[in-house]
């Protein structure tokens, strides 16, 4: 079985944007909002304040109370679609308190918008004419394609259905000519579906839901999970016995994460660049 190196791919891509960046005389700028002071979402913010220093990208964090309200939220994402420093704008989800997130998301201007969340955007995704793709989906065909793994004519399964990975993802590999399943916590018989699969994505956020059981012989496996037990980070996906069964699997950590980070990036230079042209 292959096991599918996203930090290796995510690396060659970041590598790649530094040298684009490089050749830039002015540098792309990430403003990230974030609400309130939940520890994963500091984590991640982190994550990606790091990961644009590493390409050579600007970035700069907001940082609001949780006791904003909708419309002091909502006057900040205008302003930075306003400022001509700033390139893309990221709201950390999930939002604290009764914050509307989609109202808030749908006020981020898609010119802007290196999470592909707005309802613009998605809705450009769904008609098969994407401007941004978005992260973890991307991050999952790239992987796949960087592995030569074939996804037009083969049979696709999602699991999961959220606005963020499943039906992005369903999207996605229609757009690349798979036959496509999205199954979801209403699926009467999730193992019956897996079992035909070519190509199984796991996003259902509950720990190692699928196992060597549920898969066809050689097919390929991508996780999208992420989950802490007792210390250690597993994913959607058990990889007991996956081995012998499985084409090929990404682990947990060091594969869709590392991807989706990547594919953040290459958003946010795009959208740089097409600012550029206006
Ligand atoms: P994520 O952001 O990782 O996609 P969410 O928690 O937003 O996670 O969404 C979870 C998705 O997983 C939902 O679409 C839900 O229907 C799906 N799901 C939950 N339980 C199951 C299950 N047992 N089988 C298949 N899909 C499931």
């Amino acid at each position: 079985m292959i096991l599918l190196d996203g930090k290796l791919i995510a690396q060659n891509i970041k590598e790649e944007l530094k040298n684009e960046i490089s050749k830039l005389s002015k540098k792309p700028k990430l403003s990230v909002i974030l609400v309130g002071e939940d520890p994963a979402s500091q984590v991640y913010v982190g994550h990606k304040e790091k990961a644009c220093a590493q390409v050579g990208m600007d970035s700069e964090v907001i940082r609001l109370s949780a006791n904003i309200s909708q419309s002091e939220l909502e006057n900040e994402i205008h302003r930075l679609n306003q400022d001509s420093d700033t390139h893309a704008i990221l709201l950390q989800l999930p939002l604290p308190g009764s914050l509307d997130s989609f109202s808030a998301i749908a006020k981020i201007s898609p010119e802007k918008d290196s999470d592909c969340l707005t309802p613009y955007n998605q809705g450009l995704l769904a008609l098969g004419r994407p401007l941004v793709k978005p992260c973890t989906p991307a991050g999952v065909i790239e992987m796949l394609k960087a592995n030569d793994i074939a996804i037009a004519g083969k049979e696709a399964v999602v699991i999961g259905r959220s606005n963020i990975v499943g039906k992005p993802m369903a999207q996605l590999l229609l757009n690349e000519n798979a036959t496509v399943t999205i199954c979801h916590s209403k699926t009467v018989d999730l193992k019956e579906h897996c079992m035909r699969a070519d190509i199984v994505v796991a996003a259902a956020g509950i720990p190692q839901l699928v196992d060597s059981s549920y898969i066809k012989e050689g097919a390929s496996i991508i996780d999208v999970g992420i989950h802490r037990k007792e210390g250690k980070l597993i994913g959607d996906v058990n990889p007991l016995g996956m081995n012998e069964k499985a084409f090929a699997l990404s682990p947990v950590p060091g594969g869709v994460g590392p991807m989706t980070i990547a594919g953040f990036l290459k958003n946010t230079l795009l959208l740089f660049e097409a600012q550029q042209e206006n």
